[in-house]
């Protein structure tokens, strides 16, 4: 192949094939040096040979779409290395060149836009939730870091569209689908309106074909009586403008996309009949002053309907789009819609991000080169700049959020569904997120095929595959390097209770020396057992022997329990064995224990054994009606009530101890039944509304609080402090479980003056 710089179409002499006549164009722009032109023409050469015997389904040679991708690239206003990248960037894919080879041959500005764009194309997009998709353009914007490589990526895929007739209907929808939810929004959010617009035409026209044939015809059947309407009111314009002096670059009728017809109509719940009819007219005019101006005499010859004025000038879109907009009555008595903007204004409407190409050059086509910090810099001063601007607070919020994506890193799972995580997560972060399970049973990661250290932070664009094994367990050493609240919760979450199964272990073998090991496990499962851990207010074996493994409770106070129980049941026996079988042999009954209280029934005092005494619930363990107390005798304040597994009991003389009980409640003569203070303390995992919803369940039974705080630290659970009113043991055990059903809530505990901090 000849080299085509420095020719004409016509230098050949001969009729060149489309593609290769537009290249030549594309190589001899005379706003490009020759630098730049050799650059070009090198680039199409090399792609030209590169592709050389590949066709299209179209039939064409492969090379004309490059060529037409280079060419929507320079319709944009792109300089010589993005063009150059447009006519290279598929062979990567394609062929068995190198990037490395890219870069010796036309330098690391045009490497590093084909690799971007190679890397881009890697990623499936089909089906996916509108929250995946969102991610996905999140993702691009973050992984492009050079918003040229998602314009080159952004021609490519228009010239794919504007071809996609020659492909199968299943990957046309495929496709189609594709363009409609991740690159059409993209070039919307570049401000790149014309590819926006002909991206969604071309998916309306594949994704609902009979929608979009019957609105097509729809319009064209009205034009002629459009645009004769169009027609007469530009003159009527034209006349006024001329007369107030106001220059005008351009004034005409302004087609309208088919796709934003049809989202009118559903978005408004229209007909068609209410929409084809609307005109639009677009006046470009010199200043800004001018289109404010060509407002005034807007409004002057027409009737302007009301609420339709939008000043798109003083709060530009965050795409950076400025106009004017508003809509007027015809003289026909059909509203006209009418922009108004500056040539630049347009400019950005139609080219967005690489209007700013076009007006940084005097050249035009010079290329423009900024490291991908100042690209991003300047898009993101800007954002700031407009702040001052936009009234429309949400709007501001939500372009800021959207564009600020340099808190999170984009990262893949094996099926390709997109994970957005904080800058730093690591693999234990991803395995957390996808699963609570999958983290706790983690036993490594590969990384883009690799096996990957579990602390290394993630890139963007990594596929992440979590391996688990049904015996790992998360390590402690994980919540040093975890950066996701999530993350680090669960680990904690997953220590507490693997944390109680060694208290529970370690309590068991406690209580095995206590009591010997013959008919040990056998006991563990008695009912005996469950009335044990009952009275020592645990709601079964396992929390009583946790309960012992910490400390919480001696095995001593269990085992003297234990005992009383077991005499408990041989008196139940025994007076069952009198009732039913009176001829049997009477056995002796066994002696009491100096701790069985005395009962007085007509006492007013919720206490029996304390009559005509100083008594007072001891602060160490809160006692409350429906568990096993004792007295102590006090040295100056009386009696002090304690429950009889308090530890303080254990360590006073058997002498100072005096049996008590509590009266039954309906004793009280009708008074209402005496509330006792029992002070919690809830861990629960931290979230908006957990503290309201405790407060909820208690008040729901009729418990009263009468003191609450919480303790909250970061990546922690929180903990709150109640205070609560209860009649009995019973009503507090009740009201410990309807808390502890709650999903966020970690544990519940009493406090006791000795152990609250
Ligand atoms: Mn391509």
């Amino acid at each position: 192949m000849d080299a085509i710089a420095h020719k004409s179409p016509t230098d050949y002499h001969i009729s060149l094939p489309d593609w290769l006549a537009e290249a030549i164009e594309i190589a001899n722009d005379p706003n490009q040096d020759d630098e730049d032109s050799e650059l070009i023409a090198h680039a199409f050469q090399f792609a030209y040979q590169l592709h050389e015997g590949q066709y299209r389904r179209s039939g064409e040679p492969y090379i004309a779409h490059p060529v037409a991708v280079a060419g929507l690239i320079r319709e944009l206003g792109g300089g010589s290395a993005m063009i150059a990248a447009g006519f290279l960037h598929d062979i990567v894919e394609d062929t068995d060149v190198t990037c490395e080879e890219i870069e010796e041959k036309f330098g690391e500005g045009v490497r590093h836009l084909v690799e971007g764009v190679t890397k881009l194309s890697k990623f499936n997009f089909s089906s996916k939730t509108e929250r995946q998709a969102e991610n996905f353009r999140r993702m691009f914007l973050a992984m492009a870091k050079d918003i040229r490589v998602i314009v080159v990526k952004l021609a490519d895929r228009l010239h794919n569209m504007r071809t996609l007739e020659h492909l199968k209907p299943e990957k046309q929808r495929q496709i189609s689908l594709e363009t409609r939810e991740i690159f059409a929004p993209l070039a919307n959010r570049l401000g790149i309106g014309r590819f926006k617009w002909e991206l969604e035409d071309l998916a309306f026209k594949y994704l609902e074909p009979e929608a979009f044939q019957e609105i097509r015809e729809l319009v064209a059947d009205r034009r002629t009586d459009r645009e004769a309407r169009i027609e007469e009111a530009i003159e009527i314009l034209r006349e006024r403008f001329d007369k107030a002096g106001i220059e005008v670059e351009e004034l005409k009728g302004r087609p309208k996309h088919l796709y934003g017809i049809y989202q009118k109509m559903q978005q408004q719940q229209k007909e068609f009949e209410e929409i084809y009819d609307l005109a639009g007219i677009r006046a470009i005019v010199k200043t800004r002053e001018d289109c404010y101006r060509a407002l005034a005499i807007i409004h002057d010859a027409f009737k302007p309907v009301p609420g339709r004025f939008k000043d798109y000038i003083g709060l530009p879109k965050p795409n950076r789009y400025q106009s004017l907009h508003t809509t007027v009555m015809g003289n026909h008595g059909k509203p006209i819609e009418i922009q108004i903007r500056t040539m630049e204004m347009h400019h950005i409407a139609e080219y967005g991000i690489a209007a700013h190409w076009l007006y940084k050059e005097s050249g035009g086509a010079t290329d423009f080169k900024p490291t991908p910090e100042d690209e991003k810099f300047t898009w993101l001063q800007q954002l700031l700049e407009w702040q001052n601007d936009l009234k429309d607070a949400q709007e501001y919020i939500e372009s800021i959020r959207d564009n600020l994506f340099e808190d999170d890193v984009f990262v893949f799972t094996p099926q390709g569904d997109v994970v957005a995580l904080a800058r730093g997560a690591t693999p234990v972060d991803f395995a957390y997120h996808i699963h609570t399970e999958i983290g706790n049973h983690m036993k490594g990661a590969r990384v883009n095929g690799r096996w990957s250290v579990l602390d290394t932070p993630l890139q963007n664009g990594d596929i992440v595959e979590i391996i688990t094994s049904k015996n790992s367990h998360p390590s402690l050493d994980w919540l040093n390097f975890v950066v996701t609240p999530s993350a680090r919760n669960r680990i904690r979450q997953w220590y507490k209770r693997s944390y109680r199964e060694e208290n529970i272990s370690r309590g068991r073998s406690m209580l095995e020396k206590e009591l010997g090991k013959a008919g040990f496990e056998s006991l563990l499962k008695s009912e005996r057992m469950q009335k044990v851990a009952e009275r020592s207010n645990y709601q079964n074996v396992e929390d009583l022997l946790a309960a012992i493994g910490y400390g919480e409770i001696t095995t001593h106070s269990v085992a003297s329990k234990l005992r009383e129980e077991s005499l408990k049941e041989q008196q139940l026996e025994q007076n069952e064995a009198t009732e039913n079988l009176e001829e049997e042999t009477v056995q002796t009954l066994p002696t009491t224990t100096s701790r069985q209280p005395k009962k007085s029934t007509t006492s007013q005092s919720p206490i029996a054994g304390v009559e005509g005494l100083v008594y007072n619930r001891a602060g160490c363990c809160d006692p409350l009606p429906g568990e096993a107390i004792v007295g102590v005798v006090t040295r100056s304040k009386g009696i002090t009530i304690h429950r009889q597994d308090c530890p303080n009991v254990e360590n006073i003389e058997s002498d100072r101890v005096i049996p008590v009980d509590w009266n039954p409640i309906n004793a009280n003569n009708g008074k209402r039944s005496a509330t006792y203070t029992v002070d919690l303390e809830v861990e629960v995992i931290d979230r908006v509304g957990i503290f309201r919803d405790i407060l909820a369940r208690l008040s729901d039974q009729n418990i009263n609080v009468s003191n609450a705080s919480v303790k909250t630290g970061q990546n922690k659970p929180a903990l709150i402090n109640l205070s609560i009113e209860v009649k009995d043991h019973e009503q507090m055990e009740y009201s410990f479980k309807k808390i502890k059903q709650m999903t966020d809530v970690l544990s519940i505990r009493r406090l006791f003056d000795n152990n609250s901090n």
